[in-house]
């Protein structure tokens, strides 16, 4: 309300003057969202000056947040925290009222802090406590090169809240410039424009000039180093770690160089990547300018980089055209999944696409199959009000997303599709969407266009996969089906067949055992292919994952879980093994193996394999 009337003033009586404010700092309506306390409507964040100390005795982050707002007249700025002890707060350099409002177990508290309808500036002065969500502390034993220790937060969904004090929701965009303070032994380097050796003294300043979502604000600390691939390529890694992780992403630069040619130019100007030690969560995460990554994809051979290209396409879909909120989670991943594909389609061949994009129509086969109970979650647009975010991170939002869009392409033909995406990444740009505008884009800017009819509200609206999918062929996969299917019944492989097979075929070979596959045979696989001892993480975590399912305990393939799962903290893969034991009603043997790894995995890990496993910590 009191937007609208600002804007129709500001409309009749200073034409000129509000033209200038605009350009400075957009004047944009935010919708109410769930997972915020903030009013971005009434005062809003726009740029943040972060100051800290990391603390690695302690394991305490201290110092302050200081923000430049857009203030709407408001007597009041709310910020998220969660888990933050504030010390005092300060207007235009005034010490100032606050008080956190009562505190929700998924969201945290409101701090709401008194302003001046003039006040330009607030800063925050605060601590992280042991309680954070976002930060996992390392001991050296916990790394790569086991001497010294590490940090690296995880932001999304609504975890930046527990480290810095913010207004965390993805439609809010802000820049920033951090100082921070670190063990001289260590380096740091945020998403932002980083450092490429060690400071003398482990303070570092760094500057991110584009607007991003606080979920894309992070960190990582550690005896790390930098070995550049291209001019605007690289990765940082620990010592032990650099040559492998350069090696591995080599082919980065034509990645990079693949995506600028499919949908408009690489809008952050330096794409690096960290090799994290093995406990991240994820994959990886796509901070701009410096992805984060599980060391799980160091394979050897590249085959695994399809996670990188992954986190590349997120320079378009996420971190430029962003969800205006949780609910709308698909934008990000569905198109992040399509992206990705294509730039390894333009990379490697149809062939090597077509095997990933198979692989994950058999992952949302068995989302479905899991959320057969809640329909309402395989939903594109879900309703996560009450629930946590998290909740909605699963295939549905990256597999259904990618078969939405593919079935779109092949229905108005890849060169009308081409034109269309790439004026969407153009034309939102540093802004945010959600499935509403998206709906109404599309029928804008290519359906209506070309007088094509199809079916988007069911795909978006409805549970479940509408009936005109696309069909995705894999030949090599048929291949490797009908090896499968052979094997069971004779006993027997021809191990030429399998010589030139890529990792992606182990897996799919792997994962489509019959479920009457016997011990024996499981033996005499493992005897002849060495399965349990793959030193690919992903084909050594799908065949674990048959190992339970089978029953099977040759070649001490049991201790090989244990330390899988005790020293990998990557969800996707964990969840995987729990959710296997737990499914063949072995859910005692996980719980004896996670207690002694749940301290191992960061939160967002814990949380999930808690609930999976129905652990109650003491
Ligand atoms: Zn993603």
């Amino acid at each position: 309300m009191k937007k609208a009337l600002l804007l129709l003033g500001c409309v009749i009586l200073l034409f000129s003057s509000c033209q200038k404010a605009k350009k400075q700092t957009p004047l944009m309506t935010y919708i109410e969202e769930p997972h915020s306390f903030a009013k971005p409507n009434e005062a809003v964040i726009t740029h943040l000056d972060l100051d800290i100390k990391v603390d690695f005795d302690t394991e305490i982050i201290s110092g302050t947040a200081s923000y430049l707002i857009n203030n709407n007249d408001a007597s009041e700025i709310i910020l998220d925290s969660k888990f933050l002890e504030i010390e005092k707060v300060q207007a235009d350099g005034t010490d100032t009222n606050f008080k956190l409002g009562a505190f929700d177990s998924q969201l945290g508290n409101p701090l709401k802090i008194a302003i001046k309808p003039e006040t330009k500036r607030i800063t925050v002065f605060y601590k992280t406590t042991d309680k954070t969500e976002a930060l996992q502390w390392l001991k050296p034993q916990q790394t790569a090169d086991k001497a010294q220790p590490f940090l690296f937060t995880q932001g999304q969904a609504i975890l930046t809240r527990t480290w810095i004090p913010i207004q965390d929701s993805p439609q809010i965009r802000v820049t920033y410039n951090a100082k921070v303070a670190v063990p001289a032994q260590l380096m740091a380097v945020m998403s932002a424009e980083n450092p490429k050796t060690k400071t003398a003294d482990g303070v570092y300043n760094f500057k991110m000039t584009q607007p991003i979502s606080p979920y894309l604000i992070a960190i990582a600390v550690g005896d790390i180093a930098y070995k550049p691939i291209s001019n605007r390529t690289g990765v940082y890694a620990e010592k032990s770690m650099l040559d492998k992780a350069h090696f591995e992403f080599s082919d980065m630069e034509n990645m990079v160089a693949s995506a600028e040619k499919l949908y408009g130019k690489y809008a952050w100007e330096q794409f690096d990547v960290i090799v994290l030690p093995p406990s991240f969560p994820f994959g990886g995460m796509e901070n701009p300018r410096l992805t984060f990554a599980t060391p799980t994809v160091i394979a050897g051979d590249k085959s695994l980089t399809s996670l990188i290209a992954h986190e590349l396409a997120h320079s378009w879909s996420g971190n430029l055209v962003t969800n205006a909120t949780w609910d709308d989670f698909w934008l990000n991943e569905g198109f992040t999944v399509y992206f990705e594909m294509r730039i390894m389609e333009a990379l490697y061949g149809k062939d090597r696409a077509n095997m990933l994009a198979r692989i994950g129509r058999q992952d949302l086969e068995e989302e479905l199959e899991g959320l057969k109970d809640s329909p309402n979650d395989t939903k594109l647009k879900l309703d996560l009000n009450g629930r946590n975010p998290d909740d909605g991170m699963n295939s549905i939002a990256y597999d259904k997303g990618y078969l939405f869009l593919r079935t779109l392409e092949e229905t108005v033909g890849r060169e009308k599709f081409d034109v269309f995406l790439k004026n969407y990444f153009e034309s939102h740009a540093f802004s945010t969407t959600n499935t509403e505008k998206f709906i109404k884009y599309l029928n804008e800017n290519l359906l209506e266009k070309n007088g094509i009819t199809f079916n988007t509200e069911e795909w978006i609206y409805q549970p479940g996969i509408p009936e005109n999918q696309a069909i995705i062929v894999s030949d090599k996969f048929e291949q490797v089906e009908s090896i499968v299917q052979d094997f069971v019944k004779t006993n027997n492989i021809d191990q030429e067949k399998t010589n030139n097979w890529t990792p992606q075929e182990w897996v799919h070979f792997v994962r489509n055992f019959p479920e009457d596959m016997n011990t024996e045979q499981m033996q005499l696989l493992d005897n002849t292919f060495n399965l349990t001892n793959s030193n690919n993480s992903y084909i050594a975590m799908v065949w674990y994952e048959q190992a339970i399912n089978h029953d099977y305990h040759g070649n001490n393939v049991d201790e090989k879980i244990e330390t899988f799962l005790t020293e990998v903290g990557r969800r996707w893969y964990v969840s995987t093994i729990y959710k296997a034991f737990k499914r063949n009603n072995k859910t005692d043997d996980a719980l004896v193996i996670y207690k002694k790894a749940r301290n191992n995995y960061h939160s967002v890990t814990v949380n999930t394999i808690d609930a999976m496993l129905g652990f109650v910590s003491e």
